[in-house]
């Protein structure tokens, strides 16, 4: 169909892209100042920039937690990581942060937007001794992104799952689905999430989720409380739950305000 793209990957999945309506995933990366975005992308980011002036620092802050979550866990004997919601490759990524802790982690990516899964072979480029692999899921069936990912990892043994910015994309069911992945995951496992809050700028971060919602992506933002509640019965990790550029931040990373992140990030650990 005319503005329709199929690309047959080497993973052997057919893909379908629709460059004509805007996507979470190039918005994201115009944020970042990335180059895999397309005009109703563009648009859309500008109408999101307009009502939230925010949005590239929150996308950056986002990054910065999710680097400082990964090298944490890494240098804490997290060898096996399963990352859904991926996103459009931002360098560093994920793998690229664990891997360099221990050459041998294991790295499962997640994401249901196929152009990510186009950029996949950059994402599957990892380590010689670890392993990186790419699944085309959606965060919403749980037990196919489960069994993509015991390809690659041993479920039996502790994971990280980190789901980044994902959850506002799936407002109804987020707790829910959140709880079906901890009941799997066996005991050590960690959990990383960030997410969006109207905490710290509640107007214009009302009017970034009618944006979103608008372009065809429902979107909600949370309060601290309902945020917390992702974790409920796990242990969080110092300093528990905070703005994302507020979790354990290092010297490198360039200082951001809790409205400027607009996000809430956290780590916790199975018992
Ligand atoms: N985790 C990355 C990217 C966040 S952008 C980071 O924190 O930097 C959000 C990503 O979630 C996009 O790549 C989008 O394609 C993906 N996404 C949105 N809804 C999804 C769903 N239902 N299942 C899987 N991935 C989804």
């Amino acid at each position: 169909a005319e503005g329709t793209n199929h690309a047959d990957t080497e993973l052997d999945v057919e893909v379908t892209l629709d460059i004509h309506v805007p996507h979470s995933a190039r918005m994201y990366d115009y944020f970042l100042g990335g180059t895999t975005n397309f005009p109703p992308d563009r648009e859309a980011a500008g109408r999101a920039l307009a009502v939230f002036p925010y949005a590239r620092t929150a996308a950056r802050a986002n990054r910065g937690f999710m680097r400082r979550a990964t090298r944490y866990l890494a240098e804490h004997g997290y060898t096996q990581f399963l990352d859904i919601g991926t996103g459009i490759p931002t360098s560093p990524n994920l793998h690229e942060v664990a891997q360099e802790v221990n050459p041998r982690a294991r790295v499962v990516y997640a994401d249901n937007d196929p152009i990510v899964l186009l950029h996949a072979e950059a994402l599957l480029r990892g380590s010689s001794q670890g392993r990186t692999a790419y699944a085309q899921a959606d965060v919403s069936d749980p037990e196919a992104v489960l069994k993509a990912a015991a390809e690659t990892l041993d479920l039996t043994q502790p994971v990280a799952l980190s789901m980044n910015a994902l959850l506002h994309f799936v407002p109804d069911r987020a707790h829910q689905l959140c709880e079906t992945f901890k009941a799997v995951l066996p005991r050590g496992s960690a959990l990383v999430i960030s997410h969006l809050t109207g905490d710290f700028a509640p107007q214009e971060t009302a009017h970034l989720t009618q944006v979103y919602t608008s372009a065809g992506t429902p979107t909600r933002a949370l309060d601290r409380a309902t945020f917390t509640r992702f974790f409920d019965g796990w242990d969080l990790l110092d300093p528990g739950v905070t703005s994302t550029p507020r979790w354990r931040p290092s010297a490198a990373d360039e200082p951001l305000t809790d409205p400027e992140a607009s996000c809430y990030g956290a780590v916790a650990q199975r018992p």
